[in-house]
This record gives C-alpha cells, structure tokens and sequence, in this order.
C-alpha cells in the first residue's frame, strides 16, 4: 500500500515507474524472440564519393519487422537492448548479416563496402575481435577491406585504452575503422592523436543547419581540417539536399550519406538504386541524381 503523505514528499510507489518497467520486459521478452525467429532485417543506405561519383558503401542499418507493429526502427527497440543480454547477441547477428551480404555482393560482381554499427557493449566483449576472424573465416571470398566497423565516439570515451586496443586488433586484421558521430562526444580532438581511425564521420547534428548556422559551419570547416592534416578522409551523414552537399563538397569533405542521395532501403531495392545510379551519364560531374 502507498501512503500519500501530501506536500513535497514523493512517492515511494511511483506506479508510471511501474508501467515504464512492465513494458520494457515485455519488449525484452519480444525482442528475445525476434532473434530466433528471424524478425530481424538490414537496411542499406549508399555512401557517395563526391569526388568521383562513385558509391563505395553501404552503411548496415537495424530494423525490426514487427509481426503486428510493421518495420520499426532502431530508435523503437535499441535503448531497451542497449545494456540488456541481448547487446552482444543482436551485434553478432549484424555482425553475420552484414558479411553475409557483402559476401554475396561481392560474389555478384557488386565490389561495395558495407559499414557495420558496433555498440560499446559489443566491441568490449573479451573475444570480439576472435569473433571478427571466425565470421569472416566462413565467407572464403570476403576481404576484411570490405567491411568498416562503426564505433561510437562515446564508446571509447570510458576506457579509451581498452577500446583503442581492441580497435587495433581489428585494424591489424584488416578491418576499416570509422568514428561514428564525430563532434558529439566531449574529448572529440583527443581522438586524432590516441586512436587508429580510417574514417571520420561528422554527426548529422552538425550537418543539418551548415547552411545558415555559422556556429555549424565552424565545426565542420574545422574537423575536415583537422582531418585532412592528419590524412584522414570524412564523410558528412544527414545531407539532405543538393546545396548542402556543394557546400561540403566546397569545405574538403570526400563523402556524403543522406537522404538527399537515397534512404537506407531492403538489400533488394538497395541493388536495383545501385543500378539505376551506374546508368546516369551524368553522375562524374554531377554526382546527385536530384541535382537540378
Ligand atoms: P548512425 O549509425 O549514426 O546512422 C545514421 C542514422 O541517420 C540512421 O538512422 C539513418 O537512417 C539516419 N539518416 C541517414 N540519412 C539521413 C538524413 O539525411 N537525415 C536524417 N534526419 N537522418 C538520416 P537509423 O537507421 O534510425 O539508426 C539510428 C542509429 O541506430 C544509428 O545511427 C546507429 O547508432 C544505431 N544503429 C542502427 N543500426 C544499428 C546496428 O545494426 N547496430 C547498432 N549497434 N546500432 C545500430
Ligand atoms: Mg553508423
Ligand atoms: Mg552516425
Ligand atoms: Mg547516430
């Protein structure tokens, strides 16, 4: 029994609580079986090389096809994961899904990297990088030049030595590496110095006012410096229109992803865009298809 005790004492019961935490089993318990029942799928969205017109990747994107919900997003179902015992299992399914497809690409004549989100929790797991080696020993064909982990900034922001070994072991496996999320972690330039990276990714935080918010322009102007001096290519995520992407183009980035170029799209529609992009004459000189 709750006793209401009035004025500013707060509830011991708080029964909002309550629900907040019902819930979130159930949804443990559905994603659970998610996993052995396959519900699980990849969506890709291409990355574009504004220099020479060129798609060089994929980025690997979570989603759930819900029985009775529909196609969820990652936003919908991962804070519940994020945590819980089932982080490492849904990491090593992508981890499987994503080298399976690009695998399969591959065998088809497609020659794309696919970039693959790692969580903390997952990298951190003692025998990821054995796991790395193990699931790319199953696909004869795959090189691991083809495949680039996305790490978080923030998830090497806890135990930066750790994580930079880890980071390393996957490196000298031959693994790409890019730093998700660039700018929204709070030691950001520290990175350039202590971690082996391939490839920075500037946070669509940064990219979606860089056309009117000076302050954005700033950052973005000086992380592809910054990038440049320490010869590292980077690629903008979020550019949503033709104007952004000139704009970038103009500051030095080297990629873009957005939705101004597709939307992360089913492994099938993903290869007939793909085709329908090698089609366009005119992509060399003017790399967006919506591009006036
Ligand atoms: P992220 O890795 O930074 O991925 C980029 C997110 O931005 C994706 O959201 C993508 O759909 C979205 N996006 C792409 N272009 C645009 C654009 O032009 N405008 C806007 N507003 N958004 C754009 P999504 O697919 O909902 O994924 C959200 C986050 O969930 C990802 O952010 C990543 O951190 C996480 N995530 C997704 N898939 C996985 C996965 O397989 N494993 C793990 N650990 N995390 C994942
Ligand atoms: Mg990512
Ligand atoms: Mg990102
Ligand atoms: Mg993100």
């Amino acid at each position: 029994l709750v006793k209401d005790s009035g004025g500013n004492a707060y509830h011991r019961f708080d029964p909002s609580m309550l629900r907040y935490r019902e819930k979130r089993r159930e949804r443990l318990r559905e994603l659970h079986s998610a996993i052995a029942r396959d519900e699980f799928v990849l969506h890709y969205q291409p990355q574009l090389n504004m220099a020479t017109g060129e798609i060089i990747g994929a980025e690997a994107l979570i989603r759930w096809q819900h029985p009775q919900q529909g196609l969820l997003s990652p936003a919908e179902f991962l804070p519940v994961v994020t945590g819980s015992d089932l982080e490492a299992p849904m990491g090593r399914w992508v981890v499987r899904e994503a080298f399976r497809q690009c695998s399969q690409w591959h065998q088809a004549g497609l020659n794309l990297k696919v970039s693959v989100n790692i969580s903390a929790h997952h990298l951190m797991t003692p025998d990821f990088p054995e796991f790395l080696a193990a699931e790319l020993a199953t696909h004869p064909g795959l090189s691991p030049q083809s495949i680039t982990l996305e790490v978080l900034e923030s998830t090497a922001l806890d135990d930066t030595r750790r994580a930079g070994n880890v980071i390393e072991a996957c490196r000298a496996m031959g693994f790409e590496i890019a730093l998700d999320d660039f700018g929204t972690g709070y030691s950001s330039l520290a990175y350039f110095r202590s971690l082996p990276i391939d490839l920075i990714k500037i946070d669509k935080s940064f990219v979606r006012n860089l056309l009117d918010n000076d302050n954005d322009r700033a950052i973005v102007e000086s992380v592809v410096f910054l990038a440049k001096r320490f010869n590292r290519p980077v690629l903008a995520e979020g550019v949503e229109t033709a104007a952004h992407a000139r704009l970038l183009k103009d500051i030095g980035c080297d990629y873009i992803q957005g939705y101004g170029v597709a939307r992360p799209m089913a492994p099938g529609r993903f290869t007939q865009w793909l085709a329908q992009w090698h089609k366009n004459p005119q992509r060399q000189t003017r790399p967006l298809l919506w591009e006036p």
